[in-house]
């Protein structure tokens, strides 16, 4: 597979959100810094131009104890992703700008839908190619009283220039760390520079919110969750990855170590990753996490190595109760 975009030239920095408006003349939203005209209609690395797609809206109940709550996480799943990994467990809504195109406002109606439906929290899943327009729609549903915490669960791979611009705007980052083993990040990502990018947006992370506050039910609203996908024969990354974080951030910080890794088609080309995790995989990374001294993690126990934790995306939840742009939002019940 061709090489796409890996890395800026030396020295040159991402110019963030560039404004409320500059990202759709020239995206450099993230460190795939394509520079495509999204507003014109062209496709960055993300396979997603400057329209909104939305691809489910749901509450989720599979998150981490405090986040999914009783009531469920109100998840917004953003079509697209800068990351592309080869074994992306929503790859049906990942590389496609499928779903729903959503103006701004419709954005934020989701947001009080989700609300109104009980949501503990609204998350917004890879949501780092659309940041500006979320911004904004947050903002506009805070006016209209959303009070819930926002989830930035993300990829990792973050400009920290568009981080700095959503400080106010998110309250809990959820963030995968994927590579500390660069070789790994090209060859599944073809992002060689993920480990420093994934480290200095890790920083900022937690300049923001590594102070973290439950409410008196257990829920987070506010801080960092780190996340490890555990993938199969990369355990050494994933030890990598928590010696990094606890020596830098202790349990200052949480830590969800998932070994739900799904095969999502035979390759031929990435033989290696057509199994899921063993167990003596997983309790290897764990073992390591408890040496460390982590306090506050998450593991997955049981049978959760053979489940799938895969949304169905033809459903696609409650997109389809938002009205068209221009009508009105009526939330009379
Ligand atoms: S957000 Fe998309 S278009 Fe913009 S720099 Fe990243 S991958 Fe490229």
């Amino acid at each position: 597979m061709a090489e796409q975009r890996e890395k800026r030239p030396e020295g040159q920095k991402s110019q963030g959100m560039q404004g409320r408006e500059g990202w759709k003349e020239s995206c450099h939203l993230c460190p795939r810094d394509c520079g495509v005209a999204r507003g014109d209609g062209e496709i960055g690395v993300c396979k997603t131009t400057a329209r909104i797609q939305v691809a489910r809206a749901s509450l989720h109940l599979w998150e981490e104890p405090c986040i999914a709550g009783e009531g469920g996480s109100g998840t917004v799943f953003f079509a697209g992703c800068s990351l592309g990994c080869v074994y992306c467990q929503n790859q049906e809504i990942s590389r496609a700008a499928v779903g729903r195109t959503l103006s701004i406002r419709q954005l934020s109606w989701i947001f009080l839908l989700l609300k109104e439906k009980g949501a503990e929290n609204i998350n917004l899943v890879t949501p780092s190619h659309y940041a500006p327009a979320i911004q904004e729609a947050v903002e506009l549903a805070r006016k209209e009283g959303l009070e819930l915490p926002v989830i930035y669960n993300c990829s990792g791979y973050e400009s920290v220039e568009v981080l700095k611009r959503l400080e106010g705007i998110v309250d809990v980052y959820l963030t995968d760390f994927k590579y500390m083993d660069q070789e790994l990040a090209r060859r599944y990502s073809r992002a060689g520079d993920y480990p420093q990018v994934a480290k200095a947006a890790l920083e900022e992370m937690v300049r923001q919110q590594g102070q973290a506050v439950f409410d008196s039910r257990g829920m987070m609203k506010k801080g960092v969750i780190l996340r490890h996908l555990l993938l199969p024969g990369a355990v050494k990354n994933g030890k990598e990855i928590l010696h990094y974080a606890f020596e830098h951030y202790g349990n200052g910080i949480y830590y969800s170590l998932l070994n739900q890794y799904t095969p999502m088609e035979h390759r031929e080309d990435y033989p290696e990753l057509n199994r899921r995790v063993t167990r003596r995989e997983y309790e290897a990374l764990v073992d390591t996490a408890l040496e460390l001294g982590v306090e506050h993690g998450f593991i997955q126990e049981g049978k959760t190595a053979e489940e799938s934790f895969i949304p169905d995306f033809a459903d696609r939840g409650l997109l389809d109760g938002i009205p068209e742009d221009g009508e009105a939002f009526c939330r009379c019940g």
